[in-house]
């Protein structure tokens, strides 16, 4: 004789096995056609050809088909980022990966931005990937000071600018400078840009008082300093 508890079981595991593919899963396959075919134009033909999943199901998840590719920001509603924000996207890229990211990556965490705003703003993401460099490397070695920070006679306010964070990370060669763990050879190292002398203790946001630190480093120094 089989027991409620059992029937309850069964109908769970079926139900499971049937479970529709998530929100999450549509928008990723969107996005990794997109990023294999170079173009954020996805005509629900072309995913036909080279998508995972049914396209109707798609159109019928997220309202219509456009509104899919906007979630997955592949959008026809053209999206406007300032070129502060494409740059971030890059630079957490490229400390993500401890290397200059490729195009494909656009499409996977932690990615918030998709090729199509790069392409509109700079061509081509080699181009982007240029004014990038351009825009990193010119000349800034301190942190501005905001007016907030001014009061305590700080010479520098706390936050190194994406210049400065870019500058640091370069000069460590996007590895830990304690034990030069660096995401290029395990990616699950997380790097960080530390200040040596803390902030809090006086220390300035210059590229003298900052150094790549891996998170468990990281982590290390906060434990000792307290
Ligand atoms: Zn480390």
């Amino acid at each position: 004789m089989v027991g409620a508890g059992v029937e309850l079981l069964m109908f769970e595991f079926a139900k499971a096995k049937n479970s529709p593919v998530s929100d999450d899963e549509m928008v990723a396959d969107l996005r990794k056609v997109a990023a294999a075919l170079g173009t954020t134009k996805i005509t629900q033909k072309l995913y036909r050809q080279h998508g995972k999943f049914d396209d109707s199901n798609i159109g019928r998840r997220f309202g219509t088909w456009n509104k899919a590719l906007e979630i997955a920001g592949l959008s026809i509603s053209n999206q406007q980022y300032s070129d502060e924000q494409l740059f971030e996207n890059i630079l957490s890229l490229w400390q993500h990966h401890g290397r200059q990211p490729k195009r494909a990556e656009l499409a996977e965490p932690p990615s918030d931005i998709s090729q199509g705003p790069y392409n509109r703003r700079f061509g081509s993401w080699s181009a982007a990937l240029e004014q990038f460099v351009d825009y990193a490397n010119s000349s800034e070695l301190t942190a501005p000071n905001p007016k907030e920070e001014s009061l305590n006679q700080r010479k520098t306010g706390r936050d190194p600018s994406l210049r400065l964070r870019f500058k640091v990370l370069s000069r460590d060669n996007f590895a830990c400078k304690q034990c030069g763990a660096s995401p290029a050879k395990n990616p699950e190292v997380e790097l960080h840009v530390d200040h040596i002398l803390p902030w809090s203790k006086g220390g300035e946001t210059t590229i003298d008082n900052l150094q790549t630190l891996c998170s468990s480093c990281n982590l290390g120094k906060s434990n000792l300093t307290e």
